[in-house]
């Protein structure tokens, strides 16, 4: 009889990891470039049928909860056992990458088929689980983090959502084999989740400019939107002597150098831009009158994003004053930042050592998942790099043995995770999970190979 494998040496199968990567890129391929999965769409109900099929072919359960989340377990696994969590989105921007969230849903799944055909029996007080979040992006029906709102109970507006020509949010919320009107069903408990691992593309250039190769997320930056109006005189661009302008848009252009310069140069917050300018009226000929802008900014602390939002203020503020157009300017929305769980940090440091790999203690400056997790739940997020740090577009790539290492660090951080928690005492069935339909998880009911998915529409 051979001895059992040491946990310290398990490890992700990456040839199996990088081939389902591939398969999965394929659905929703953009014919103009890139991937266009949006979320709540017929491409991301497929990609939920695709791993679901997979999931269920491996021996594993499913799950699709009434916000279309859909999860994965291993049978046999305690359901009164407080989660640990890992998984990320399946859905991407139009003509977005393959690896935005679907590397963190692929690779937690590949960690789970490793935790799930381990001998013996991987007894874990944190009994794993992977979760596919819905409609991340909010790139077709508007509603940014849907999945993962609904599941940390932050979902209150939720049906209001609708996609761009005014569609309501139900009908998706249908055929993605969700419920609409068993939404607050998909909210777990606060201490359902012992910890929540995200593993994520950085999605920016620093890892790869500092030839490092993992990062380990300390916060998620929050986010301050602000809609501004300026409002100046609409006049003939021949006629009118240039002291007697209220021109609009050379006024707006001040407020986009004054943001600006909030981050690049006084430093108040991480980054500060105007990424939108609506001219009124656009025309050659013609002084603009009216220019709409948002402008934003990011940090991971409070406080200097409170400063920052002063600042804007005032920049707003000293543009009326030196350009005489008037300057409007209102919060559009906020999301704080978020710290990771110092715990969840440590086990994702000592999974890279053990791993003999570089790490590096890096912010978030993109807005993730884990960041509506962390109201219910303890959250620590991997970083791989991605090249040219090019996200959200066709050329959005990482190394394959990049994104090997990532996964074995996920899998080796979640064991750890079990290791530093095992000292907790666990409550009883309040930890267990909620609303789960036994028929989805007794593989021995559903057959490995249904002949009918609950996906509910598919493509
Ligand atoms: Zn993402």
């Amino acid at each position: 009889m051979t001895a059992p494998i040491a946990r310290t040496a398990l490890r992700v199968d990456g040839v199996r990891l990088l081939d389902v990567l591939a398969r999965l890129a394929e659905i929703g391929a953009d014919p103009a470039g890139g991937v266009s999965r949006l979320g709540l769409s017929a491409e991301e109900n497929e990609g939920r049928a695709f791993l679901r099929e997979l999931a269920r072919d491996a021996g594993l359960v499913t799950e699709t909860d009434a916000a279309g989340n859909l999860f994965v377990r291993r049978p046999g696994g305690r359901p009164e056992a407080p989660v640990l969590l890992m998984g990320s989105h399946l859905d991407s921007v139009r003509q977005g990458g393959r690896l935005d969230g679907a590397y963190g849903v692929v690779a937690a799944v590949e960690v789970l088929r490793v935790f799930a055909s381990a001998t013996p029996w991987l007894e874990l007080p944190y009994e794993p689980v992977v979760v596919a979040f819905a409609n991340e992006e909010g790139a077709l029906v508007q509603y940014p983090f849907w999945g993962s709102r609904a599941l940390s109970g932050q979902l209150a507006d939720g049906l209001s959502a609708r996609d761009r020509a005014g569609r309501s949010v139900r009908a998706y919320l249908l055929a993605a084999g969700g419920d609409p009107e068993r939404l607050d069903a998909a909210a777990w408990a606060p201490g359902r989740i012992g910890a929540f691992l995200e593993l994520h593309i950085e999605q920016g250039p620093v890892l790869e400019r500092r030839g490092v190769q993992i990062g380990v997320v300390d916060g998620i930056v929050g986010r301050t939107i602000f809609d501004a109006e300026v409002a100046g005189q609409v006049q003939h661009a021949g006629t009118t002597p240039m002291p007697d302008r209220r021109d609009a848009l050379a006024a707006a252009a001040d407020v986009v150098l004054g943001v600006r310069r909030i981050a690049a140069t006084e430093r108040l917050c991480s980054t500060a831009t105007v990424g939108y300018l609506d001219v009124s009226p656009n025309v050659t000929n013609t002084v603009p009158g009216t220019v709409r802008l948002s402008a934003e900014v990011r940090d991971t602390d409070p406080e200097r994003i409170a400063r920052a939002e002063a600042a804007v203020r005032e920049v707003c503020a000293e543009v009326e004053k030196t350009t005489g157009c008037r300057v409007t300017v209102t919060v559009a929305a906020r999301s704080r930042p978020v710290s990771t769980d110092p715990l969840l940090r440590r086990a994702i440091a000592e999974a890279a050592e053990e791993l003999g790999l570089t790490r590096l203690t890096m912010p978030s400056g993109a807005g993730h998942d884990a960041q509506m997790v962390a109201e219910i739940a303890p959250v620590g997020m991997i970083f791989v790099p991605s090249r040219d740090g090019i996200s959200h577009a066709p050329a959005e790539d990482t190394a394959p043995e990049a994104l090997v290492c990532g996964a074995d660090v996920l899998l080796q951080a979640a064991l750890r995770v079990q290791e530093l928690v095992t000292a907790v005492e666990f409550g009883p069935a309040a930890f267990g999970p909620a609303e789960l339909d036994p028929t989805e998880l007794d593989p021995a009911r559903t057959g490995r190979h249904p002949t009918t998915t609950d996906d509910g529409g598919g493509r």
